[in-house]
This record gives structure tokens, sequence and C-alpha cells, in this order.
């Protein structure tokens, strides 16, 4: 037997996703990966059952159709405040799972170093590794998830090729400041390192807190490359539909990743898609007065439960602090509490590069009457969970 690729050995498979298949293993409501229960707009369906008698069957551009391209731009002008150009500012990817890793590929080289901020959503880990790059860690510090700006420029002073973004910040629930970002610029452009942002919760905000993307601070248009997606904005995490916006010359290298990767995303999600990235501002308000009130339901029934918690500022996770529970391991006190409360979650070790156990990362992008199931459950928390001595 040939030995195998050793570019795949310094991580396992995703966890996000292996407790998904343990939630439905035990039947458990699962909390763990984050996608929606509910159905995405009723327009978006509409025009997909439209779309499967048109001619939309066969591959469309590699970069893109044309019409979400011109959708996406017009779309991005509007909340960003910058007219970009659908021809020479934009790919198309299968998720913006892709989008991260033809950005990483497009940017780094074997051996270069990238930033990476801890807690972080556990992809960029894998997709760091899988371009041969190597991670710097910088902690954002609980339970503000603030980042010191002198350990920052310290990893800036190795010289990374990139820095990478979550912005809202999964698993956290962190939004960036314009004072923190401004840092982060400073330090991008003295130090002459692009960043790749992950912005797929831009739409998902809780008040005061607002979306700045980085890319339309000074001098930082030309060092960012954005990735986003449609999956949490309009609730189809399985249309696989991310992109990349950037500037032309960065552009013309991500295309050519993206051609060899993937040769593009599905044509007919993204003509159904077009009539999403078309919606108005209420529908941009509504998901998120729909996600606030989620949000304060499960934050209101956690309190009453006594379990120690995040408060989310965007995206929607909430890590819960399990250290009364003392247990050495987060991912056996995710194991038990799928089997024994019924309520899937993901270990809080899974986003961390220190070595942190006492948080487990919970989701509420459900219907209320799913988020009042794990309530419940969770209700029982204290009798069905042990407590072990350490
Ligand atoms: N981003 C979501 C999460 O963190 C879904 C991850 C995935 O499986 N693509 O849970």
């Amino acid at each position: 037997m040939p030995t195998l690729s050793s570019r795949t050995a310094g991580f396992t498979d995703s966890v996000i996703r292996r407790m998904t298949r343990i939630s439905n293993q035990f039947g458990a409501v699962n909390l763990s990966q984050g996608f929606p229960d509910f159905d995405p707009p009723k327009a978006i369906l509409d025009r997909l059952a439209e779309v499967t008698h048109e001619d939309f069957h066969q591959y469309s551009i590699t970069w893109g159709a044309q019409n979400f391209r011109e959708a996406l731009a017009a779309k991005y002008e509007h909340f960003a405040g910058r007219a970009i150009d659908p021809n020479g500012e934009i790919v198309v990817t299968c998720g913006s799972t892709e989008a991260m890793m033809a950005a990483m590929m497009s940017v780094t080289n074997p051996g270069d170093k990238v930033i990476v901020f801890s807690p972080f959503y556990e992809n960029y880990g894998a997709d760091t590794i899988l371009s041969g790059a190597e991670p710097i860690y910088v902690p954002l510090i609980p339970p503000a998830f603030t980042f010191d700006a002198d350990v920052l420029e310290a990893a800036f002073r190795q010289h990374p090729k990139a820095l990478i973004l979550c912005n809202p910040s999964n698993p956290c629930g962190k939004v960036f400041t314009r004072p923190e970002l401004e840092i982060i610029a400073e330090l991008a452009k003295k130090y002459d390192t692009f960043v790749i942002t992950d912005e797929v919760y831009e739409h998902i905000l809780y008040q005061p807190h607002r979306h700045t993307y980085l890319a339309t601070l000074p001098g930082m248009w030309e060092r960012t490359i954005q990735c986003s997606s449609l999956s949490k904005t309009y609730s189809i995490t399985g249309w696989r539909l991310g992109y990349v916006i950037a500037a032309p010359e960065i552009i013309e290298t991500v295309k050519k990743v993206h051609d060899f990767l993937t040769v593009g995303a599905a044509a007919p999600l993204q003509e159904a898609a077009v009539t999403g990235l078309r919606f108005g501002d209420d529908y941009y308000t509504d998901l998120q007065r729909e996600y606030t009130e989620k949000r304060d339901l499960f934050l209101r029934g956690l309190d009453a439960i006594g379990i120690p918690h995040t408060v989310p500022e965007g995206a929607y996770y909430i890590l819960l602090d399990i250290s009364e529970y003392g247990f050495a391991s987060d991912l056996e006190f995710c194991e038990l509490l799928a089997e024994k409360v019924g309520v899937g979650a993901v270990p809080g070790s899974s986003f961390f590069k220190e070595p942190e156990n006492r948080y487990i990362r919970l989701h509420f992008a459900k219907k209320q009457k799913t988020l009042e199931d794990a309530l419940s459950r969770l209700a029982g928390i204290r009798t069905e969970m042990p407590v072990r001595q350490r």
C-alpha cells in the first residue's frame, strides 16, 4: 500500500460536522453545526421552482453568472458604499468555504505565515495547513474578546503574508469596532500584509453593533480579499453559494484557483438566488429583528437555568461556560450532553489554539419551537450531567 499524502496529517475531520452526526445518532436537538431549520425566503424558493424548467442546467461562466455578479455588485455598493466592477472584482464560489481556500491559495506560498485570531472558525486552521502556510495565533481575550495591539504587532513583525479576519466573529460573536479595524488596517499597511476577511454574518447583527467592511478603510481595498456567502443571509447553507470580492489583480489569480478547484457554483441556484440579492432594505431589517428575538429568547432561557454564557454582538453563536462540571475533555462533555440531555453542542476547544476547555458552543438559528425544546432539555443539565472532580 503506497503512503497517502502527509498534507492532512496535521488536522482531524471537522468537529462541528462530527457533532451533527453525533446529535443525529442520539436524536438530540442539534445546536452544533450552524444552519437554520426554517425555510429560506419564499420568493427565492418560488424562483427556484421556475428555474427548474428554464435553461440553467449547464455550466455558468466559471467566475459566476453575469446577472448574479451584477446583482451582488449592486448589493455590495448599497451596504459597503463602494461601487465595484461585476466583471473584474468578483468571483462566485461554492460557499465561502471555497472562497476562503481560493483566497489562501491565491495569496500564500508554502512556508508563508498567516495570522489567525483565536478562537477561530475551525476551517482556517485546515485552510492554512492545506496551503502549506503556517498559522500565527493571536488571542482574542474573553469576556470582550478584544486583542492586545502589542501582541498583534509582535505577530506582524514575523512578516506574515496575510491575516484572517472573521467579522462578525464565529464562535465568539464579536463585532470588531472601527477603532479595532483601524489598528488591524494600520498594521497590515505598515507590514505590507494581505487581509482575508470572512464576512458571512455581515447582516446578522444586534443593536447597537454595526458592520464595517474592512476593505472600505483607507488604503485597504488593494490588500483585502473579502469572502462572504449567501448561506446565512438567505438561510440557504446547502446551496453552497459564496464569493470573493477584491481588486482586479487579486481576482485574476482567485479566478484561476477557483476555475481548477470547482469550475463553478451551481448555475440554477445562482439564478434563483439573484432574487434574494435584489431584496430591499426591509428584508435585512426583518432578518435582524428575527435573529434578535431568537437571541433574546435563548439568552433569557439560559439565564433562567443559570448557565453562564457570552452575549453575541453579531452572528448566531453563544459560548456556554461549563467549568462547574470539571470535565477534562469538552468533547466528552458534548458527547454526554447529546446523549443525556439531548442537545447537540460543539466543544469550545475546536475553536481555540490555547488549551481552553471551559466552553461549549450552541447556535440559535432555529425556529422558536426548536429553541424552546432545547431550553427545556437544558433545564435538566444539572441533574443529567455528572460533576467531575479535577
Ligand atoms: N459555519 C457554520 C458553523 O460554524 C457551519 C459550518 C459548516 O459545517 N460549514 O457551525
